[in-house]
């Protein structure tokens, strides 16, 4: 006991207040305890007023991450072939001088260009992207990625529509009379916004749910529409439709407020309940009380989501959506109007703080990737850096990329905090800090925070921050930025990023740790916050905007099934993981969902071993037979790691590269698949399965 308190002391027993960056709009406030430089428990801390003191249990087990058996702990290079993940541990200082000799030697043989950074939001801290690794890669003349596997529909019909105007905060949720959770499951991604809901709720409040999936949300709502995938835009259309044909559309603020809604009028007319509820496998009833609802009840807020941008159709969809509270006059009222992404609410008070010019280098759209790999020319891609990202999780047609990653003349490097699927193909693995040991800021999208993040323990292993290694390696190469003569550390980038926001934002994050941007903590839209676009204006109709839709703006494109693949496969987030972070601790084969009369029809019982496929790949996983998603869609999880199958294929092996009407953004949704059973033998009175798991060729595609 005595030497229990001695080490006590010695290393003290605290709890320290920092915030999870984690890609989830709540941005909460964190109290960690350490005991003797461990984490003992992740809580809720108060300091941001959404948190109030209750995080979601994917944070509050995150020391299985942290210290778990991925856990990568030392910089290594491959020993064997691709795809093995077979690595001999080796010093930071080999490694990095292994990269930079490497960068170094493409660059002058073959150009900047035929280096790629491939990242997306990682840990989504401030610090982590856009800091040093821009000043290398950019200085480097790197070909450029466009980052489009998520938000990148609805960010450009925001940005079309409103010029990204903040939205409503989840605090006034509670002032809603109506609330329309579209294309989203705050359930599993938002937790703090339900308890909000049902709060308004127990206020009077109507609750209307859009989604194929009876969510947890949903099975409160007064109104729950299980909108075929891809089918949004249609329903959508319906509404407008339906607030123009009947008196409805407030003219008044449509005139002074707004333009295009005279093209938007012409664009929705085709669009009757009926037709938009056959195409949408709505009843036309449903879809009549939702627009009765939506014309007749306010204050009204209309949450956004993204399940609904992940689709051919995906970019009009979220236009379309967007539109409805211009189109009501659902603004100039707390509670009234949308909530997207506000990840854009500190834009005009941020200035820049990346020295390096961005070169115009090629654009490499992250969705196509597998393409990019083993296409491209001119130069080919000879050298990818991933970063903040786990692409064979993550991205579009798994087998194609695998193929590109497994090129023998790519080098690969790898930079994470948990040997990921894409670290098997590295040929050089660095050990990476996770937000509880390394400085960070975190911006929320949800709410208007920005919080400061805090090193509560020491990093793990010999794991370093992206700030660190980006930093270093610019020094090998002498690209570092004019203000440094050597690599420079985790505190000088946070002191440099600091000095580039306001002055009150600096003293509140550095004194309290946590920061409102000038316009306030819940500005009311169209009162305190105005759109941003060139006149101030909704632009309802943006005539200029490009868009991959044949027929043009909010014009829709057919569902891709067929006869042979009739099933739409949707993977949106789940309860377990932020996007792919934390797959590693899943240790159960994933179970695809599947109503209970579509499984009936294949002669599929609950917890079948199936196969689901299409002409791309296939995923051998378990089934869960119920009503709680709807006919035609089946369903399997967000970001799931190879090992979560029973063929180590994932629901991205199943899904197109082909791009959204807006945007560059990935479509998902638009997998069609069938599923059948894997068979079973009965021999002498025991089940024997005859399930084999698929052999992986060397070009990685599954069989
Ligand atoms: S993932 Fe979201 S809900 Fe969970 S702790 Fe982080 S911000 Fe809060």
């Amino acid at each position: 006991m005595e030497h229990d308190e001695e080490e006590g002391l010695k290393w003290g027993k605290s709890t320290v207040e920092t915030a999870c960056p984690l890609d989830c709009p709540d941005n909460c406030t964190l109290a960690v305890s350490v005991e003797r430089g461990k984490i003992v428990k992740i809580d809720g801390g108060t300091s941001h007023s959404l948190t109030n003191g209750y995080i979601c249990a994917k944070v509050r087990n995150f020391a299985d991450h942290v210290y778990g058996d991925d856990r990568l702990k030392y910089p290594a290079v491959r020993k064997g072939p691709k795809g093995k993940g077979e690595l001999t541990r080796v010093s930071w200082d080999e490694a990095l001088e292994l990269i930079a000799s490497k960068m170094r030697d493409v660059r002058e043989r073959s150009g900047g260009e035929a280096i790629l950074p491939l990242c997306y939001g990682g840990s989504n801290g401030m610090l982590t992207q856009d800091t040093t690794d821009a000043e290398l890669f950019r200085r480097l003349g790197a070909s450029r990625l466009a980052r489009t596997v998520c938000a990148a529909p609805t960010g450009a019909a925001n940005q079309a529509l409103y010029g990204k105007m903040p939205g409503v905060t989840f605090q006034d949720y509670p002032q809603s009379k109506l609330i329309v959770i579209w294309g989203a499951n705050p359930s599993s991604s938002s937790v703090h916004l339900v308890k909000l809901v049902r709060e308004a709720q127990k206020n009077g409040a109507k609750l209307v749910v859009l989604d194929p999936r009876r969510t947890p949300l949903a099975k409160h709502a007064d109104l729950h529409l299980r909108v075929h995938p891809g089918t949004d835009l249609v329903v959508a259309l319906a509404l407008h439709r339906y607030l123009f044909e009947n008196g409805f559309a407030d003219q008044r603020f449509l005139a002074e407020h707004t333009t295009g809604a005279e093209q938007l009028r012409a664009k929705a007319e085709p669009w009757t309940i009926e037709r938009a509820a056959e195409i949408s496998h709505l009843d036309p009833a449903d879809l009549a009380r939702f627009a009765e609802m939506w014309a007749s009840i306010s204050p009204a807020v209309m949450r956004c989501g993204w399940g609904l941008e992940r689709n051919r159709n995906g970019g009009h969809a979220a236009m379309a959506i967007l539109a409805l509270p211009a189109v009501a006059g659902k603004f100039g009222v707390r509670g009234g109007g949308y909530s997207m992404s506000n990840s854009a609410a500190w834009k005009p008070y941020l200035k820049n703080w990346v020295d390096a010019e961005e070169p115009q280098t090629r654009i490499i759209n992250m969705n196509q990737m597998g393409q990019a790999l083993t296409d491209l020319r001119d130069p080919k891609i000879e050298l990818v850096f991933v970063y903040n990202c786990n692409p064979v999780a993550t991205l579009p047609d798994q087998n194609h990329l695998i193929r590109g990653l497994i090129r023998e003349d790519l080098f690969t490097v790898v930079f994470d905090q948990v040997k990921t699927d894409t670290a098997m193909y590295a040929d050089v693995v660095l050990p990476n800090t996770t937000f509880l040991e390394s400085y960070d800021l975190a911006k929320s999208y949800g709410s208007y925070a920005m919080q400061m993040i805090k090193p509560v323990i020491d990093a793990v292993g010999e794991s370093r921050s992206n700030m660190e290694v980006f930093s270093e390696l610019a020094a090998r190469l002498d690209l570092l930025p004019d203000r440094a003569t050597e690599p420079e550390s985790d505190v000088e980038i946070l002191l440099n990023v600091l000095n580039h926001l306001p002055d009150e934002a600096r003293d509140a994050l550095t004194t309290k740790g946590i920061a409102i941007p000038p316009m306030g903590p819940s500005p009311v839209q169209f009162v305190d916050v105005f759109p941003r676009t060139s006149d101030g204006k909704v632009h309802l109709h943006p005539e200029d905007l490009p868009t991959l839709a044949p027929e043009g703006l909010y014009s829709y494109q057919p569902d891709p099934a067929t006869e042979k693949y009739p099933l739409a496969l949707i993977s949106p987030a789940s309860e377990k993981t932020i996007s792919s972070m934390m797959g590693e601790l899943r240790t159960r084969i994933a179970m695809l969902h599947m109503n209970a009369e579509d499984g009936a029809a294949r002669g599929l019982e609950d917890e079948d071993a199936v196969r689901v496929f299409n002409d791309l790949g296939e995923v051998h996983c378990l089934v869960r037979l119920s009503t709680d998603i709807a006919r035609g869609t089946v369903s399997l999880p967000k970001g799931l790691w190879r090992k979560s199958t029973m063929n180590r294929s994932t629901p991205n092996a199943l899904a197109p590269d082909t791009l959204t009407d807006l945007g560059g953004g990935a479509c998902f949704n638009d997998a069609r698949v069938e599923v059948t059973k894997i068979l079973d033998a009965t021999f002498e009175g025991t089940t024997v399965s005859l399930y084999v798991p698929a052999p992986v060729d060397k070009s990685g595609t599954v069989h």
